[in-house]
This record gives structure tokens, C-alpha cells and sequence, in this order.
């Protein structure tokens, strides 16, 4: 077995184990191989091992990777910062973006989905306090983000994405996450449907998992570190 596939395997097994002990089933969690900084054969390496969903960051890389695996059915996720000049090339590469922050951004993702393809799948990036990066709307701010996004052509409002501020304490961890959760059955008492919930990297998945977690983004725990 090559070093992605067994990392692939210990991940899973650790999502497992995370759903078991909060009482839900692993089906509900949709594993994204964050494979940026990685060359397109590593991915290959990943599918092979039968991983299906990637996450990308830097457009111009994953545009290159897009071309690169084009004979493979993956579904291709962006989660990284969004600049205007890079909404016309999401709209048209990606299944799902999940750093949404603005609205004139999702204006723009609406407009420029072509037809053809199904509705964009799009989580709104919430800087939850304490989070490492700086992007994301604020939390007093997502509902109406929510509501003037949920009623856009073309896209999907699936849900909230967050990137909690690093910390090794099991219990910080599901803090944090849980404080999204909870803005996600806010926005959902206003009359949306939010199904999904984008939280959980290498070092706090399971955290994230205990949280209700519907989609967890995994980086070097499965790839390696990256330099
Ligand atoms: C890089 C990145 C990840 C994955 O991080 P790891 O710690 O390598 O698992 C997840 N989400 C976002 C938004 C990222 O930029």
C-alpha cells in the first residue's frame, strides 16, 4: 500500500470512530482531500485508493491539476480566498466553493455558472472569534448573507464554513465548532434549509465530527506535510 493510501485508510478510520462515538454514521460525512501544494499524480494516488472529492485553494494550481486528471470523475471543491477576477473560472471548474464571504462574490459565482452544469454548491466562510485566517463574514452578519444568497440563480446554498483557530485541547476544538453549528440552526430558524457544515482539518476532525461535522477537509494528514 503506497503512504497516501494507508494515510487515506487511517483517516477514514479515524472519521469512524469520531461519527460512532457521537452517535451517527460516517455516510453523513463527506471526506475532501485538500490536496493543495501537492502535484496531480499524488492525487491520482489518492483516487486510486478510491478517494473521489478534492479541495483546492490557489486557482491557477488547480486549474492545472483540473486539466491534468480530466479523465477522472472527481468532484472538485474551492476553499480558498476569492478574489472578483477568479469567480468566472470557479463558476466554470468547480462542483462547490465553500469560502464565500460577500455578496457581490456569490452575484458574481451566480451569473457566471454556465447552464449547463448543475446549480454551484456554496458554503458562506464565517469568521467564528479566534479564527485563524482572516477572511470569512461575521457571525452578527451571516444571516443576511444567508437570505440574499439563498434567493440567487445558479447556486445552492448548502451551508457554513469555518476555520477555527488552532488549538490542541480536544474541548477548545468542539468550542469553536460548535459555535457554528449553532449559527447554522439560526439561520435555519429564519426559514433556510442548511444541510451542510464545512469544518474540520487534519488536526481536529474528530472534534468536528463530534459537532455534527457534514463535510470535513483533509490536508497533510493525508498527503504529508506540505513545504
Ligand atoms: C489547507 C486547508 C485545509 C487542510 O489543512 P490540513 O491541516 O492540512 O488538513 C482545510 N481547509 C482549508 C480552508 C485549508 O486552506
Amino acid at each position: 500500500m503506497t503512504t497516501i493510501a494507508g494515510n487515506l485508510q487511517a483517516v477514514r478510520a479515524a472519521m469512524v470512530a469520531a461519527a460512532v462515538s457521537a452517535g451517527r454514521t460516517v455516510d453523513e460525512i463527506k471526506l475532501l482531500a485538500v490536496s493543495k501544494n501537492f502535484p496531480a499524480p499524488a492525487l491520482r494516488e489518492a483516487y486510486q485508493a478510491g478517494q473521489r472529492c478534492f479541495a483546492e485553494s490557489y486557482l491557477q494550481e488547480a486549474l492545472g491539476k483540473i486539466a491534468d486528471l480530466q479523465d477522472l470523475p472527481v468532484e472538485w471543491h474551492f476553499i480558498g480566498p476569492i478574489q472578483s477576477n477568479k469567480t468566472r473560472a470557479i463558476a466554470e471548474n468547480f462542483s462547490w466553493v465553500h469560502s464565500v464571504d460577500r455578496l457581490k462574490i456569490a452575484e458574481r459565482l451566480a451569473a457566471q455558472r454556465p447552464e449547463h452544469l448543475p446549480p454551484l454548491q456554496v458554503c458562506l466562510q464565517v469568521n467564528i472569534s479566534g479564527e485563524a485566517s482572516k477572511s470569512g463574514v461575521q457571525s452578527d452578519e451571516v444571516g443576511a448573507l444567508a437570505e440574499a444568497v439563498a434567493v440567487l440563480p445558479n447556486l445552492q446554498l448548502r451551508g457554513l464554513m469555518a476555520i477555527p483557530a488552532p488549538t490542541d485541547k480536544f474541548a477548545e476544538q468542539r468550542a469553536g465548532f460548535a459555535q457554528l453549528r449553532e449559527l447554522r440552526d439560526q439561520i435555519n430558524l429564519r426559514g433556510l434549509r442548511l444541510d451542510t457544515l464545512s469544518m474540520g482539518m487534519s488536526h481536529d476532525f474528530s472534534a468536528a465530527i463530534a459537532e455534527g461535522a457534514t463535510v470535513v477537509r483533509v490536508g497533510s494528514a493525508i498527503f504529508g506535510e506540505r513545504s
